[in-house]
């Protein structure tokens, strides 16, 4: 893969801008009259980035500082006003995603802030979206009945296997029903709204997110089958939503040597951008890719995948971005 070898120099740029929001929770705090946002803290696939154990040189690039590190896909919905926090998936990178919302939080002194959000929704019960969960537990952060918004299904799943049950006995976590297509009111004019989301569901179902502000709206759907399996379809879903954070797992079949990526069942980005196109281009959508594979070239900031998707009016989702609702 040539792309990784001719991005290295380029990369410093992006490692600085990288490290300005691994400090973002010594900034200044978020003024309360600020309207509530989305902040993206995590933007790649299940594996991370690095991806365990991978020595590709797109892995080997971020090892060693030539590339930023990235975390696993997860959003957090900041209500400034009351300083309420919620998690869209709790990620095996949990530790660094709340460190990057200090600034929203009113912080304890010198002491484990037990409440450090307000709330989770989970999409699924893949590793990259869930296994989070286990650091709001005895043995960590020790929450007190934390609304974790979940489907039935899911909801079994987490009450009857460890060590999932064993929050829900402790009581760190009260599992909340999460309807599907009827809106969760979170405070005056912001809401979430789940559907449902045709994926793999060994151990759970899978939803994507609807969340609903006081002047924009914004969907997330960081993993799914391929959108010709939608019912409604993809654009029917877009209808009035103004932010698209869409599964960007992979640009295209052949990023995987060996493996057939057709067989994999998510949407390629190509694909994605072929039936959103429109909208973007008449600027009443903006379409982020997010949940990129270690894989994906469009990681890279100057390689040629990610530059065609900026030229036509796309981009990939970064670390630290906010999107005003
Ligand atoms: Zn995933
Ligand atoms: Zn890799
Ligand atoms: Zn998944």
């Amino acid at each position: 893969m040539i792309g990784w070898a001719r991005t290295i120099a380029l990369c410093c740029a992006a490692v600085l801008a990288c490290s300005a929001w691994a400090t973002h929770g010594q900034a200044e705090p978020v003024p309360t009259e600020r309207g509530p946002f989305v902040r993206v803290l995590g933007t790649v696939q299940d594996g991370g980035l690095p991806h365990a154990a991978c020595e590709h040189a797109g892995c080997r690039l971020v090892r060693e500082g030539r590339a930023p590190k990235r975390f696993i896909s997860s959003l957090a919905l900041v209500l400034p006003e009351t300083r309420q926090v919620y998690l869209f998936d709790a990620t095996p990178d949990l530790r660094e995603q709340l460190d990057a919302l200090r600034d929203v939080r009113t912080l304890p002194i010198d002491r484990v802030d037990r409440a450090p959000v307000d709330g989770v929704f989970l999409t699924h019960a893949h590793i990259g979206h869930y296994l989070g969960l286990a650091f709001f537990g005895f043995e960590a952060v020790h929450t007190t009945a934390l609304p974790v918004w979940a489907t039935p299904r899911m909801s079994r799943f987490l009450s009857t296997n460890g060590p999932w049950s064993q929050l829900v006995e402790t009581g760190n976590i009260a599992l909340r029903p999460l309807p599907l297509d009827r809106a969760v009111e979170l405070a005056a004019g912001v809401s979430v709204a789940a559907f449902a989301v045709p994926h793999r569901d060994e151990l759970s179902d899978t939803v994507g997110f609807r969340i609903e502000g006081p002047n924009r709206s914004l969907i997330f759907v960081p993993d799914t089958d391929k959108w010709a399996t939608w019912e409604p379809s993809l654009l029917e879903r877009l209808t009035g939503v103004d932010v698209a954070l869409l599964d960007g797992s992979f640009f295209s079949a052949d990023e995987l040597p060996g493996r057939d990526v057709t067989q994999i069942g998510h949407p390629m980005i190509g694909r994605t951008m072929g039936l959103l196109q429109e909208r973007v281009t008449a600027g009443s959508l903006e379409a982020f890719f997010i949940h990129l594979n270690h894989s994906n070239p469009a990681l890279l900031a100057d390689s040629a995948e990610r530059r065609e998707i900026e030229a036509r009016g796309f981009a990939v989702a970064q670390e630290g971005q906010e999107f005003g609702l």
